[in-house]
């Protein structure tokens, strides 16, 4: 089986799985203890805070770890919007978020705040100058992904920062950056940004641990009432060994960024120009997009029957985003890019990683060919 899912999750690096199996063994100690197993096991969280920080050229001082990028993308929106209520309760966001900021964002207008859902256009672009003009006294934050985790779109992140960054009074700015990193360059510091979010398991890290990087200064209400670990934003006895593991994922995922783009760009511009060939397929993903994401409709054709298919012949896709793929409404992402419903529903993403050859694309579009070829003979 070849393994094309890789925006839904990554397999983990070998030396990702011996770290946490090690330090879990190892380094038991709670780091708020005082005693030396502690000691060590505080040492440890402050040298992985150390590597994150660096693989983002950011201060520590700067990083929370919590248990994925939900939490990362709950804790900045809700977190700024508790915290700054005296600025105003208006948030500006956009209609093709990741659910976690997407229905963050809804359910804090159930509680009272006012969200702006910024359209996007057939790419699923968003410009700045939208984000210009939906601003308001009362605006708090703005949230915008780096890349859509269904078509892999690349939202001009720098360019909405460079514009919020001198803008009075201060709005701040929040990205969630999970599909983008180790994949595209983003300068987080200084781009005002202010608020950015990452998952270890994108990254060939464990599940269930990523990261806030909050900019220094800035205060966040936290969610969780408790001992205050993690700067008092994320309290409960911090996961040592995914965070010790994590930090190894994320610098390999810094480390090796040009290569890997590199190499996934040509491998999916490989990709592309072979479906151009397949008639009927709808491509859905624009030319500003990330290096590893594929996204195409089958009008006529239940995506899940594509799917099935596929994985008769070896292959492992998605029907659009994993967080969504168990609902059987069509894509919001794709409506918002104004696909017909059948197109929405009838969505497949094909994400690449790094250890794949030219080879397994081949076979790819072998196996896509003949599945398109079934479906329209059982049409
Ligand atoms: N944001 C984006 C863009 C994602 O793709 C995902 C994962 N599907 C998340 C947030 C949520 O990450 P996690 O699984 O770590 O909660």
């Amino acid at each position: 089986m070849i393994y094309f899912d890789h925006a839904a999750t990554t397999p983990p690096y070998k030396e990702v799985t011996e770290t946490v199996a090690e330090v879990m063994a190892r380094h038991y100690g709670n780091p708020s203890s005082l005693h030396r197993l502690g000691e060590e096991s505080d040492r440890l969280l402050n040298k992985a805070r150390e590597v994150c920080a660096a693989a983002l050229s950011v201060n520590p001082k700067e990083i929370v770890f919590t248990g994925g990028a939900t939490e990362s993308n709950n804790t900045a929106i809700k977190g700024a919007a508790l915290q700054y209520t005296n600025r105003g309760k208006h948030l500006i966001t956009t209609e093709t978020e990741h659910p976690s900021v997407y229905e963050c964002c809804k359910q804090l207008e159930s509680w009272g705040w006012e969200v702006t859902y910024l359209p996007v256009d057939a790419d699923g672009l968003v410009a700045a100058e939208q984000v210009q003009a939906a601003l308001r006294q009362d605006t708090v934050l703005v949230s915008v992904m780096h890349v859509n985790n269904e078509t892999g779109t690349l939202q001009p992140v720098a360019e909405i920062g460079a514009m919020l960054k001198d803008k009075a009074p201060r709005v701040l700015f929040h990205v969630d950056g999970v599909q983008g990193f180790g994949k595209l360059p983003l300068a987080v510091k200084g781009s005002g940004i202010d608020l950015y979010s990452l998952s270890a398991h994108k990254l060939r890290g464990p599940k269930g641990v990523g990261l806030l990087y909050v900019r220094e200064g800035l205060k966040l209400s936290p969610l969780l009432a408790g001992g205050g670990q993690e700067g008092g934003i994320r309290s409960g006895t911090e996961n040592i060994p995914y965070i010790v593991a994590f930090a190894k994922a994320l610098r390999l995922a810094s480390e090796g960024q040009p290569s890997r783009a590199a190499k996934l760009g040509a491998l999916k511009d490989r990709l592309l120009r072979g479906m151009i060939a397949l008639p009927e397929l709808l491509i859905n993903t624009p030319g500003a997009s990330a290096p590893h994401i594929v996204h195409f409709s089958y009008p006529g054709t239940k995506a899940e029957a594509l799917l099935h298919m596929l994985e008769e012949e070896g292959f492992f896709v998605s029907t659009r985003s994993a967080c969504s793929s168990r609902r059987s409404e069509p894509s919001r992402v794709l409506l918002a890019m104004g696909r017909s419903p059948e197109a929405a529903s009838s969505g497949i993403r094909i994400s690449l990683g790094e250890e794949h050859h030219e080879q397994d694309i081949d076979a790819l579009l072998a196996a896509l060919k003949k599945s398109v070829q079934r479906l329209q003979s059982l049409r």
